[in-house]
């Protein structure tokens, strides 16, 4: 029999390092993975069962399986899930697709100290953390429908081989040799508490086998579908990080169920930390559909609008055909439903935590306000909701302000809302375009999201009262009362220059200028600079006009 040997992409072999050599404490969650590997595997085979029956080979009774040999010192971690032909193997367990492990290599690349910090926790390695404990890992596969089963091999350290090997049934078998340190592996009392503390939420039951009878040692039921109150905080977080490949803990966790015209359950997390590739058009979703029990489809485009894509969990229909396609859920009227319930769900959520948690609302809108704030402009029909909880940061202080507290501070005569649009926070606050306004004591948002020039233009408006560039012309200044302490404006601009003179100064300055201006105008908005640039009243704002330039637009 051929044995090929392979080198680990250099990304693995970095990796692999790290996780082997890191001094982390907790070895246990090797198994986490493995196991979570294991019941991933058995779900993507019961879908692909629904259209193609013969693929279960009449083995529809999905489980992990745990078996020890205290003498040889070896746990096998096996499954009858989908399996993996040769070139699956090579694919997922020698190079690295999951990009949330990209992340972990910077995070570790840039800590000073990556031996003691808790990173691995954090990040979860997936497959590659059972050389934590292992020195050498099998891996026989045989993919679901196929012939040949693989074995892959390696001790963790460059190189891996794969060769021919013998199975029966589908599904794979993960066979680790534990170092010597590590023999408490093979021990039942230690893997049965790791099971119930990490993979208790798991769908399939996970079952050591034992000479004297096999023991089923989680509670096998799918997370959601069991009572609120039987399900422990610590059931709730282990079940996001297995579904969400999340690395962070829950913000909130919202468990439903919606009773009525449609029905599902609903278990949805927000996260506390800003997935990195938040902006990426490909990345895909980590909200799960099932149907009744049955997983369908991950991250599907008809289930949550776009500005909610940090949301992740699982929803589990009633109403849908367990036979449902992945093409057949598009424009289903059934998903509508559920998309526009989850979206009330989660911002009456929102609402909730705005009131009731200020600080953890402004920790969670400075990571996601820039996403939520799309809606605006996407989902006209939610607009005014999230318009009322969106934060914004101003001229006021440092800290954020709603809308509605901006308009109970308006000037007397103060008939918009003003902002300045930029990317940087600090320079804008320094804009001479602000010196008129803070005159006056009149509030200017600052708006630094790029999403910002979108919506502005298709909301408008937020109380019947206008938004404004202070970039634009015209602002208005004069209708506004000055604050008792800025009487002296008006006497500058006496004393400052005649009439005659300032003519003749614009004059000169639109000649100096030429074509490269539209007009020079003398302002009331200034008080200690002595020009600025300002948008016409019926053209762009100038961020937009830069934004557009980048664009070739
Ligand atoms: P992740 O689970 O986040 O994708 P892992 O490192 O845990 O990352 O696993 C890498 C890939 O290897 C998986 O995405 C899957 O395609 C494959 N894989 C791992 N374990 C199994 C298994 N038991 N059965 C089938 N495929 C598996
Ligand atoms: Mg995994």
């Amino acid at each position: 029999m051929t044995e090929e040997k392979m080198r680990f992409e250099a990304e693995v072999s970095r990796l692999l390092d790290i996780v082997v050599h890191s001094l982390y404490s907790n070895k246990d969650i090797f198994l986490r993975e493995l196991i979570s590997n294991a019941s991933d595997a058995c779900d993507k085979l019961r879908y692909e069962a629904i259209a193609n029956p013969d693929l279960l080979a009449g083995d529809a009774d999905f489980k992990v399986r745990l078996l020890t040999d205290d003498v040889r010192n070896v746990l096998t971690i096996a499954d009858n899930g989908i399996g993996m032909n040769k070139d699956d193997l090579i694919d997922n367990l020698g190079t690295i697709a999951n990009s949330g492990t990209a992340k972990f290599l910077d995070a570790v690349a840039k800590s000073d100290a990556p031996k003691d910090v808790d990173l691995i926790g954090q990040f979860g390695v997936g497959f590659y953390s059972a050389f934590m404990v292992a020195g050498k890992v099998d891996v026989v596969s045989k993919k679901a429908g196929e012939d040949q089963a693989w074995k892959w091999s390696s001790d963790g350290k460059g190189e891996y081989t794969i060769a021919e090997a013998e199975m029966e049934g589908h599904g794979t078998q993960i066979t680790l040799h534990l170092t010597d340190e590590y023999k408490e592996f093979t021990d039942e009392h230690r893997l049965k508490h790791i099971v119930k503390t990490y993979s208790d939420h798991i769908g399939i039951p996970v079952v050591l086998m034992k000479g004297d009878g096999d023991e089923t040692l989680n509670e096998a039921s799918a997370l959601w579908t069991r009572p609120k109150s039987e399900i422990t905080e610590e059931q709730y977080k282990e079940f996001y990080k297995h579904n969400s490949h999340a690395f962070d803990d829950p913000w909130k966790t919202i468990h439903y169920r919606a009773e009525g015209a449609i029905e599902y359950t609903g278990l949805l997390y927000l996260p506390t930390m800003r997935p990195f590739d938040l902006y990426e058009p490909q990345r895909k979703g980590h909200l799960k559909l099932y149907v009744r029990k049955v997983f369908i489809t991950e991250g599907a485009d008809d289930l949550l609008p776009p500005w909610l894509r940090f949301v992740s969990g699982v929803v589990d229909s009633q109403d849908l055909p367990l036979n449902v396609s992945r093409e057949m859920l598009q424009h289903n009227p059934v998903l509508t439903k559920i998309k526009n319930g989850l979206t009330k769900k989660i911002l009456s959520e929102l609402e909730t935590a705005a009131k009731k948690d200020a600080e953890g609302f402004e920790t969670f809108w400075e990571n996601f306000g820039a996403v939520v704030k799309e809606g605006l402009y996407e989902d006209p029909s939610n607009r005014d909701r999230i318009l009322k909880i969106a934060k914004f940061r101003s001229t006021k202080d440092d800290g954020w302000t709603t809308l509605a507290d901006y308009v109970e501070r308006m000037k007397d005569g103060q008939k918009a809302i003003y902002y300045i649009s930029g990317e940087d926070i600090e320079a804008l606050k320094r804009s001479p375009q602000l010196e008129g306004f803070a005159a006056k004591g009149i509030e200017v948002l600052l708006l630094t999201d790029p999403v910002d020039e979108f919506w502005l233009p298709s909301v408008g408006q937020f109380d019947e009262k206008d938004f404004k560039s202070v970039t634009r012309g015209g602002a208005d200044l004069n209708d506004v009362k000055a604050d008792d302490k800025d009487d002296a404006k008006d006497d500058k601009k006496d004393d400052a220059a005649s009439d005659a003179s300032l003519d003749a100064l614009i004059a000169s300055i639109k000649i100096a200028l030429g074509d490269g201006i539209k007009d020079v105008r003398e302002s009331d908005r200034l008080t200690s600079s002595a020009c600025c640039l300002i948008a016409d009243e019926t053209g762009m704002d100038l961020r937009m006009e830069r934004l557009m330039k980048q664009h070739n637009r």
